[in-house]
């Protein structure tokens, strides 16, 4: 069933219908076999580019959406709700605009924001290193000026999107100050001397690809530094906070779709001679597992309106980050129990959001971190 939305305005509303036609007839039918394959659907974003849903939350006038983070969230959700990988690829590609859009000059978004919010370039986000997840101040990747280039050399890893993407904001060390000394580049894609290993053999979101990009002394013109020299890792980290909104929308969105799986099983599946939605232990489950999705929106829809008013939302933004990705974990392991056998095969999707679930507690920051953030606030 579609989750019931109030949505701010009555465009909005017609944004949500649009988002779901187009899932139901481009995205659903594809999911299953891309997902099989590994096959990174790559004419899927220019689709949901052309039809303006890449670049939702920037200006108009750069060719974005003028949409609320409210709606675009919401967006995402709906995305998420039938294929996750390309949720998390609408909310990576958004991510990968957000420094440009914040820290670029105006002559930089002019130049290159309009083909990025417009689904001609896919971005991908490079921060974290083998040796720098939870701390990426403690990256090596170096960026060293020379005359009007940088170069830069060294590995970043766990790239969505790498090798796929068209450009790759990349976080790489111009000095050797721990967090300050932290610069912020838009690298494209056909630069010389970058490169993607082989891609990840993961737990989940198969058509997703995630790869490590080697930069073998990759010279970047300084016009293509965003924000100042040392102001890297202050961006990445607002790029953080809006990120972590669009996981919790992507984690919502898989929870509602293992809700849906498992009402609907649960209508239809009868033991002891009667559904089994009517025995009170398993619908008081089904309760529980529509009670744990419901608030999980919750969060992220407030954070969502406290950015939207301007104001600071980065511990609304964990909150959100870290109640949606738990209980959408919680909701589609019991998703799966409530298939019983036939949730543990490959008949039906629920092992596939159990298992795509589980890294949303992982990246954008896991879960400790998130709680890391939150006590910070407390103090
Ligand atoms: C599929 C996938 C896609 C990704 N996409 C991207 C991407 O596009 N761009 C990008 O830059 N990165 C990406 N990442 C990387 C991701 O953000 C990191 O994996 C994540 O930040 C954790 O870093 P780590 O793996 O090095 O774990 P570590 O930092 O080594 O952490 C290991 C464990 O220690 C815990 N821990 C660490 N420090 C603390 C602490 N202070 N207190 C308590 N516990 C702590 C962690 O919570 C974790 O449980 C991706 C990762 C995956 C798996």
């Amino acid at each position: 069933m579609p989750a019931d939305r109030l949505m701010p305005t009555p465009e909005s509303a017609d944004l949500i219908a649009l988002t779901r036609e187009l899932v139901d007839d481009k995205l659903r039918p594809r999911v299953d076999e891309a997902e099989r394959t590994a096959t990174f659907p790559r004419d899927v974003f220019t689709l949901l580019g052309r039809a303006g849903l890449l670049g939702l939350p920037y200006p108009e006038e750069l060719g974005g959406g003028g949409q609320p983070y409210e709606v675009y969230l919401q967006v995402v959700e709906e995305i998420a709700s039938a294929w996750a990988a390309v949720g998390v690829g609408v909310s990576v590609h958004a991510l990968s605009c957000f420094g440009l859009f914040e820290a670029g000059t105006d002559e930089q978004r002019r130049r290159w924001l309009p083909d990025m919010l417009g689904g001609d370039l896919l971005g991908a986000y490079c921060l974290s290193e083998a040796h720098a997840g939870s701390d990426p101040a403690a990256m090596r990747t170096k960026a060293v000026r020379q005359g009007d280039d940088y170069v830069i050399t060294g590995a970043k890893a766990w790239t969505t999107h790498g090798g796929q993407a068209d450009f790759y904001k990349v976080m790489a060390r111009t000095s050797d100050e721990k967090g300050r000394g932290i610069s912020c580049f838009l690298v494209p894609a056909d630069a010389d001397g970058l490169t993607a290993d082989v891609p990840e053999q993961k737990m989940g979101l198969m058509s997703s690809t995630t790869a490590t990009m080697l930069f073998d002394g990759v010279r970047v013109p300084a016009e293509r530094r965003l924000g100042a020299e040392g102001q890297g890792l202050a961006i990445a980290l607002a790029c953080l906070d809006a990120g972590r909104l669009g996981i919790a929308a992507v984690a919502v969105g898989v929870a509602q779709g293992a809700l849906d799986a498992a009402v609907a099983y649960a209508k239809e599946r009868e033991a002891f001679g009667r559904a089994i939605i009517d025995h009170q232990g398993l619908g008081f489950l089904l309760a529980d597992m529509a009670a744990a999705v419901d608030s999980a929106r919750a969060t992220y829809l407030h954070a969502a309106r406290l950015k939207d008013a301007g104001r600071p939302y980065g511990r609304a933004a964990s909150v959100a980050k870290l109640v949606a990705t738990d209980n959408a974990m919680k909701v589609t392991t019991d998703a799966v129990q409530v298939l019983g056998g036939a949730g543990y095969t490959k008949d039906f999707p629920v092992e596939r959001y159990m298992r795509e679930t589980k890294v949303m507690q992982i990246f954008e920051g896991t879960n400790q971190i998130q709680r890391l953030v939150i006590s910070r606030h407390l103090k």
